[in-house]
């Protein structure tokens, strides 16, 4: 597994339903896993990231030690306007702000195909929309209302 990097056209095309959670895709959500535990700092891959147009991504929350699986994910509902500063493994070195919502309601699959509706606030939810942003093949460089910033000294670009 290696991580794609812009301007990778996996990356630029939004990723397909998964129908069914075979036992391939299972071994492969197991993999993007474990290449996540392997990798410092990661917080979060979409399977596109790693080669699979795929509605699935991973995330550890803020604080969590373990990788959460979000099937499928949608965001049912969403308030307030915060911004973000974020980077991407996709897009080494930059830094971007970007505008999103504080607050989502969304609704996921897990691994095992159960239906779950859940809140965020703030970084979780940011993570979240970072990640589904990925999958519907948006980067921080194709995202509306999203500055670069300067890495060093973090000012506006
Ligand atoms: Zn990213």
């Amino acid at each position: 597994m290696k991580i794609r990097i812009y301007p990778d056209e996996i990356l630029l095309q939004p990723c397909e339903e998964i129908d069914e959670i075979t036992a391939d895709i299972k071994k492969f959500i197991d993999k993007m896993i474990t290449f996540a535990n392997k990798l410092d700092n990661c917080i979060g891959l979409a399977a596109n990231q790693v080669g699979r147009s795929l509605r699935v991504f991973i995330v550890r929350s803020p604080r969590a030690v373990d990788f959460k699986v979000f099937i499928n994910p949608e965001i049912i509902s969403r308030k307030d306007i915060g911004r973000s500063i974020e980077g991407c493994l996709s897009e080494p070195g930059d830094v971007y702000s970007i505008r999103r919502s504080k607050t989502i309601k969304v609704r996921y699959c897990d691994i095992d195909g159960n239906e779950h509706v859940e809140s965020f606030f703030k970084l979780a939810s940011y993570i979240f929309q970072h990640e589904l942003d990925h999958i519907n093949g948006v980067l921080m460089r194709t995202k509306k209302k999203a500055k670069k910033l300067d890495q060093k000294t973090l000012t506006w670009r």
